[in-house]
């Protein structure tokens, strides 16, 4: 079937005149390549539809929830015969205390858990917790990090108060210097250091972390009594069983969690070691959605499937199976990518394409043969994939690397100007 878009096209349009924008946030898509849907119908296992019928293999998998596959039966089955007895109630049903329990044994820093509704509900309340455990104010930040869309850290500053932004200094991720120089700045006022498992900021190469960098951290929170932070909301459980920065060997205080931990379920958790105990029971904070049974059911079979299968290691190999046959592809047709993080959450960019051009045309090239890439924003690997998906994307790559190669020089993506007017006020 050819490709066609007259459905979304007309949603878009419709979307217009009743949503500002038509869309906002990350799942908008006015700064993807031309043409990419914004609307979708139906998702199951590796696969996702748009409005219009078509289907694509997914590598953004929601943007990090899908870890086992979009429609799990396993998982939905909790779900919905949880939702039947009762989701929303006056209170929360038992599995409030029996995902705890298993939060709790699954990441070995952690010795209570909360509940929320989103990541940044997560983070937010990290934030709060070592205020309030430190009676202090100033938070490190790694610069380009992203922590969320609430006043203190949403990218934009629009709508934002410089007070609500304030006692915030910012350090370069993995750099222990900049790190250092940041305490310094911050004196007697070290509540928290926020760090992100890895580096996947948006645009630029993603970063392991260096293991030196991820220690000291911890130790100058622990020469000032200040928390360390881990943002496990988009990496957690993708990396390792636990909290990722087991795999560097730190602990932090506090984790913030969200997308994979149910599968797709709206529900967020912040995981904290018994040092920020008495601080986290002493905020205020809740939701009309944050009790509600059937996301935490789901997240229970979410995590003993985390505990009991081999997925980690299967979404490993067959990111590194795409990551393989990608630089063999590239390279045959006289291109050099830059494929970077870990192969089951990989970034890749063309090197030699700062104004994204020919990532651009790459990715649309892509995305109009039934696979969903993106140009400039890490990507998942879930466990539904096969390696015939795998091998599906690996032939549209090879054809979508052909019209790049075919097509005559390649001018900047206007829709990103704004990226290089940024960076020159920078
Ligand atoms: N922290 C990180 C590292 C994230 O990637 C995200 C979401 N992409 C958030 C926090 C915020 O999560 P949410 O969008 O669920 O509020």
């Amino acid at each position: 079937m050819a490709w066609t878009n007259s459905k979304d096209s007309a949603l878009r349009e419709r979307a217009q005149a009743v949503i500002p924008n038509g869309m906002y946030g990350h799942q908008s898509v006015m700064l993807m390549p031309d043409d990419y849907p914004q609307f979708f119908s139906r998702a199951e296992g590796a696969h996702l539809w748009d409005v219009d019928g078509n289907r694509y293999v997914d590598f953004m998998c929601g943007y990090g929830p899908n870890l086992f596959g979009y429609a799990n039966p396993t998982i939905d089955q909790a779900y919905f015969d949880r939702a039947k007895l009762g989701d929303t109630m006056t209170g929360p049903g038992e599995e409030m205390v029996l995902l705890a329990e298993a939060m709790t044994k699954q990441v070995t820093h952690a010795d209570w858990a909360m509940f929320c509704k989103n990541g940044t509900d997560a983070t937010t309340m990290a934030l709060m917790i070592a205020r309030n455990h430190t009676r202090k104010s100033t938070i490190l930040v790694a610069k380009g990090a992203y922590h969320g869309a609430a006043p203190w850290c949403t990218p934009l500053k629009n709508g934002t108060t410089p007070s609500d932004r304030a006692n915030q200094i910012f350090y370069d991720y993995n750099d222990v210097d900049s790190l250092e120089a940041a305490v310094r700045a911050a004196g007697t006022d070290l509540a928290a250091i926020f760090a992100s498992p890895i580096k996947h900021d948006t645009f630029i190469d993603q970063e392991l972390p260096n293991p030196a960098y991820a220690r000291r951290a911890r130790e100058l929170c622990d020469e000032h009594g200040a928390l360390l932070i881990v943002d496990d909301v988009r990496a957690g459980f993708r990396l390792a069983r636990d909290c990722s920065w087991a795999l560097v060997g730190v602990q932090p205080d506090l984790s913030s969690w969200g997308k994979a931990i149910a599968n797709g379920h709206p529900i967020s958790a912040l995981l904290g070691s018994n040092v920020a105990r008495a601080a986290a029971g002493g905020i205020y904070v809740t939701g009309s959605y944050w009790f509600s049974a059937a996301p935490m059911a789901a997240s229970l079979v979410t995590l003993k499937m985390i505990a009991e299968t081999d997925y980690l290691e299967r979404t490993i190999a067959l990111g590194e199976r795409l990551r393989a046959g990608l630089n063999e592809s590239a390279t045959r047709n006289g291109f050099a990518l830059r494929q970077t993080g870990p192969a089951q959450m990989p970034l890749i960019m063309f090197d030699d394409d700062d104004s994204h051009a020919k990532g651009y045309l790459w990715n649309s090239a892509m995305m109009k043969r039934g696979v969903y890439f993106h140009p400039w924003h890490n990507m998942f690997i879930c466990a539904a994939m096969t390696e015939a998906d795998i091998d599906e994307a690996l032939n549209a790559a090879d054809d979508a690397f052909k019209v790049v190669r075919q097509s005559g020089p390649l001018g900047p993506v206007e829709k990103l100007s704004f990226l290089s007017r940024a960076m020159e006020g920078a």
